[in-house]
């Protein structure tokens, strides 16, 4: 059998006729038509010197095209490698000379600036635009449709995904067919998705979220999907009474609540609301059930392993938690220091096995030996603990733990806290270098507009419910919170605005 994702994608075909994709104009694109696309596509493709295990690099807007390509990659046996298309020339030089594309594929209005990254590294440049145009669809549409699909083993690459860069520079993850296709399977059966499905796609394509949780698990289940450029309040209430399903992130939720339209009738017709790529509030989530009655499902993954957990989809959905591993995969706690399993319920590291787990990072063999045990445990950078139902927790980021005085303090126990308190849209604790304390854990604030807080108010009520020792030395207050283009808060922006606070 050919392990290849889009082999066993055209496999799974039951109704070839059937929509797989709607534009934001109303363009339906059926799975035979998406087909024949991608065939053309991968024969431009090979015409442009791509040849099996070689990357192909794309920093495009979100089209129908844009799908075709990173089918036609891999149906070429080449490895799909998405780009944020937030990222500066500056910053893509650095991911397209890190990864030596074949062809690095970017819009038109760019190619300008991205030429002498591209010829740095050996990639042929070629462009496509958000309307799907541009010498790489010319190409396309001089070629066949037939293209015999490349053979691939489950452990070779399909996609190499560079990780969001909240904590750091960003990291190439090398993800295999069978990563890609073992998650997407998982999903499909833990959410229930069937070729009656339309979901709601308004995400980036350049992300896990978007590209492989979103539009593998509606391709693979038959399903349609209705492509919106970006984030639409507007478009997306218009269109939940024919859809199934929405994916978002927080933001997604917290944007949409703001609408006086979102009630029990305009959500009737919808049957699951995803959420995840960063901490969903539990207030959010119960003011989504309060003003639609559906519970949303937060599930948690990353680039480096697609999804690890999901809420169910029959039984209890908890707020502020992320759910069970997904069938196949195993989640244990450890110590940070040593490693060790710790015992239910108690804090630590998350590591993840399963078939969802990468091969590694790119060009960088002693991180990947330092976060992948021979075990085959990944261990991932969150911090979080296993209830006694089984629930996952995660409490932050390793990188982002406090220790202060020699305490270790937890962000988000005090976020929790805080975030409760009147007046408060939501709020990020970090650790600021501290003479006396080595960090000093300090709360970054965002009212409510209009509202006027008090730091000495907060700090009064904090009091009478947490330990001293993890009380906010300081309390300030922002307008909004740095986030990346995912939503993630950016704490290392934080700390580094406010480095010299206790100087
Ligand atoms: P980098 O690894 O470059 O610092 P990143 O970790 O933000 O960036 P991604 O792989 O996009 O890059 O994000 C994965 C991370 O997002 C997880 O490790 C976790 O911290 C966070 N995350 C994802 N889903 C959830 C969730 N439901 N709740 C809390 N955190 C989540
Ligand atoms: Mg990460």
């Amino acid at each position: 059998m050919n392990a290849n994702l889009f082999a066993q994608l055209v496999d799974g075909i039951v109704d070839s006729t059937a929509t797989a994709i709607e534009t934001a104009t109303g363009e339906r694109i059926s799975y035979a038509d998406l087909v024949a696309r991608t065939g053309r596509m991968a024969n431009a493709l090979a015409g442009f010197g791509v040849r099996p295990g070689d990357r192909v690099a794309v920093q495009v807007e979100k089209s129908v095209e844009a799908i075709v390509l990173y089918l036609a990659t891999l149906r070429a046996g080449a490895v799909f490698l998405p780009l944020n298309t937030g990222y500066t020339p500056a910053e893509i030089a650095y991911f397209v000379g890190d990864a030596e594309p074949a062809v690095f594929v970017c819009d038109p209005a760019r190619r300008e600036g991205l030429e002498a990254a591209a010829d740095a590294a050996g990639a042929r440049l070629v462009t496509l635009d958000a309307g799907g145009r541009g010498t790489l669809t010319d190409a396309a549409n001089a070629a066949p449709a037939e293209f015999a699909t490349v053979e691939r083993g489950p452990d070779d690459l399909a996609a190499l995904l560079y990780t969001s860069g909240t904590t750091g520079r960003s990291k190439g993850a090398m993800l295999t067919h069978d990563n890609l296709v073992s998650n997407t399977r998982a999903l499909i059966e833990t959410w229930r998705f069937t070729p009656r499905d339309v979901l709601i796609h308004a995400l980036p394509i350049f992300h896990t979220h978007g590209l492989f949780v979103a539009t593998n698990v509606t391709l693979f289940s038959g399903a349609s999907m209705v492509f919106l450029p970006k984030f639409d309040a507007d478009r997306i209430i218009g269109l939940m009474p024919r859809a199934t399903v929405l994916m978002g992130v927080p933001t997604f939720y917290v944007r949409l609540l703001e609408d006086d339209r979102l009630n029990p009738s305009s959500t009737a017709h919808m049957r699951l609301f995803v959420s995840g790529s960063a901490p969903l509030l539990a207030d959010t989530h119960r003011e989504w059930r309060a003003r639609t009655g559906h519970a949303i499902l937060e599930r948690y993954g990353m680039t480096e392993t697609n999804m690890n957990t999901s809420n169910p989809y029959e039984g209890d959905r908890v707020a502020g938690t992320v759910g069970m591993p997904l069938p196949g995969i195993e989640i244990v706690v450890t110590d940070p220091e040593t490693g060790e399993r710790l015992p239910g319920g108690e804090i630590g590291m998350i590591e993840v096995r399963g078939p969802n787990v990468f091969k590694g990072y790119w060009q960088m063999p002693e991180k990947t030996a330092a976060e992948l045990r021979e075990t085959g445990f990944f261990i991932t950078g969150d911090l979080g603990r296993i209830d006694e139902r089984g629930y996952v927790h995660i409490v932050g980021r390793g990188k982002d733990l406090i220790i202060t005085g020699g305490y270790n303090v937890y962000p988000k126990e005090i976020e929790t806290e805080l975030d409760a308190f009147p007046g408060v849209v939501e709020s990020a604790v970090i650790g600021i270098s501290h003479r006396d304390f080595g960090e000093a854990v300090t709360a970054v604030i965002v009212p409510t507009g209009g509202v006027e807080l008090d730091e000495v108010a907060i700090l009064a009520d904090l009091e009478t419910r947490l330990a001293k020792f993890k009380l906010p030395k300081r309390i300030l207050f922002i307008d909004e919170l740095p986030r990346n283009t995912m939503g993630k808060v950016q704490k290392n922006l934080l700390r580094d605005r406010f480095a010299n606070l206790y100087d």
